[in-house]
């Protein structure tokens, strides 16, 4: 048995980052992660899918090329060279990753691992060896996986996930993408910018129903103007073939059924948490009906000494929380005290352009009965944007009524992550819309686009908005 100070189960951004602060600050640490260093972010989710968009970015750019005046060139995709350079990207994180795993002294342990008793883990590696660790804490943090729904021959069809979909050599002739979410979004324009066809197929109505009716609208339109195929309020029945060779995809849609035929299939359905098989019931750890780890606000399980962090433990799925999370568990070990109550998490979604929010959407204060005054212009109100000929899209800003406060903000445009975050700077400092709007902000960037915006007459439909909330 060997006895650390702090034990990690599951190598994420999160973790990663928790090893090398406590084993900076001299705390004897050891991190177990049995494939992917660094974790997910790295190596098959966040970085990897965003060099990849950036590469389909690159082929858009090429077929616009006349737009821009740069005489047009036939052009072709090379996937393997577009993976290549997602590959060397991801090498090159790995290598850093590992030189701070030396200089911090934080221990990295490449094998499977699992509670065999409180606050301890066995680790098996590949060649049958088994090390066993104990911690005076421990935090899990193992993620999750693409979930398969229990759909009829989906299985032996052998989906891509986000894992194969990053590993093509070849672009696929014609991909159906089950998903109307982040994922299968980013991928389907990604693939219908690398050469495939693409059709999606979605339960729902809308595209990302959960957020406001003008997001679902704006990115419905940019689908279908980029040759996306959509096929809403579809569910899927059965599949045949295998995904690689042909597959078909049996669906009801308007209570009649309806065949796709596709060379890929790619399943984004969402995510199952990594919890089974790894002892938790052995270590005292409880998990949700759901299988994640029940954590309380702080971040602790239901065992003395044991945390979870990221999305194992329920954590909206975003790296930048897997991080916060971090930050909250590592205050509670300090004599501080954080907790996940209450805080702002902000979002982008990496299409072309990109939809980024922070604080409220105009629902979410609607279903609140919060009043509120709409700020919103068209992107082509940004000066920036239009030197770019990028003016597809909107910015929109919800201040509370009767104060300046601003409630939340929502780009749906070129550079809307970069855009949001400079909204949401001022939204942590308590700073009133105005003082965005009376800024001298540098000429023409696209941040610059909030003076327009925050000069806006705000909308009638705020207070329409309140007025059916409150009936
Ligand atoms: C395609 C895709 C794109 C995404 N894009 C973004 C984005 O742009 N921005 C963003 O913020 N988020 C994005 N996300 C979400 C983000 O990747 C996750 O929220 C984040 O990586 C979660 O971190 P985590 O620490 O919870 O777990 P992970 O990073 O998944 O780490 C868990 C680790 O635990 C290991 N593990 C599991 N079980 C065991 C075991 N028994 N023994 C040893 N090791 C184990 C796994 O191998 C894994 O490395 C994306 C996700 C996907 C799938």
């Amino acid at each position: 048995m060997e006895v650390y100070d702090l034990v990690i189960l599951g190598g994420g951004t999160g973790s990663t980052i928790a090893a090398w602060t406590f084993a900076g600050q001299g705390q004897r640490v050891a991190v177990v992660e049995r494939k992917y260093i660094g974790g997910s972010c790295p190596n098959i989710a966040c970085l990897p899918s965003k060099n990849i968009i950036h590469s389909a970015k690159v082929a858009s750019y090429f077929r616009r090329s006349e737009e821009f005046g740069i005489a047009k060139r036939d052009f072709t995709v090379d996937m393997e060279g577009v993976r290549t350079r997602k590959r060397n990207m991801v090498r090159a994180l790995n290598e850093a990753y590992l030189d701070n795993y030396e200089k911090t002294g934080a221990e990295l342990i490449l094998g499977s691992g699992r509670f065999i008793s409180p606050k301890t883990l066995e680790v098996t590696f590949a060649d049958g060896r088994n090390r066993r660790l104990r911690g005076k804490n421990v935090i899990v943090g193992t993620g999750t996986h693409a979930a398969l729904g229990a759909i009829p021959g989906l299985a032996e069809a052998q989906p891509l996930t986000h894992i194969e979909a990053l590993e093509l050599d070849k672009t696929p002739g014609r991909v159906i993408v089950i998903s109307g979410g982040y994922i299968g979004l980013e991928f389907s324009q990604a693939l219908r910018r690398l050469g495939s066809k693409v059709t999606i197929v979605a339960r729902d109505g809308r595209l990302l129903p959960g957020e406001d009716e003008d997001i679902s609208e704006a990115l419905r339109d940019l689908f279908l103007d980029e040759g996306v195929d959509l096929v809403m309020n579809a569910e899927v029945k059965r599949i045949s073939g295998k995904s690689g060779d042909s597959v078909r995809v049996l669906l009801e849609k308007n209570g009649g059924p309806k065949t796709l035929e596709g060379t890929h299939l790619l399943a984004a359905m969402g995510r199952v948490p990594n919890t089974d098989g790894i002892g938790l019931e052995l270590a005292s750890v409880e998990v949700t009906g759901s299988g994640y780890i029940k954590v309380n606000e702080r971040l602790q399980t239901t065992a003395p000494g044991v945390w979870a962090i990221g999305e194992v433990a329920g954590s909206p799925q975003f790296t930048h929380v897997s991080i916060d999370d971090f930050r909250i568990v590592h205050a509670n070990l300090t004599g501080g005290s954080r907790v996940t109550t209450g805080r702002q998490v902000p979002f982008c979604l990496f299409t072309d352009p990109e939809f980024a929010r922070v604080g409220l959407s105009e629902n979410e204060a609607t279903a609140r009965g919060i009043a509120y005054r709409l700020f919103k212009t068209p992107m082509e109100a940004n000066l920036r944007a239009r030197t770019l000929t990028e003016t597809r899209g909107f910015l929109k800003a919800l201040v509370e009524a009767g104060t300046d406060r601003i409630l939340g903000f929502t780009a749906f445009g070129v550079g809307g992550g970069e855009i949001m975050t400079s909204v949401q700077i001022a939204m942590n400092a308590g700073l009133p819309y105005t003082a965005l709007r009376d800024a001298i902000l540098t000429h023409p960037t696209l941040v610059e686009g909030l003076i327009p915006l925050f000069s806006a007459v705000p909308s009638a439909h705020a207070a329409a908005g309140v007025a059916k909330a409150s009936a």
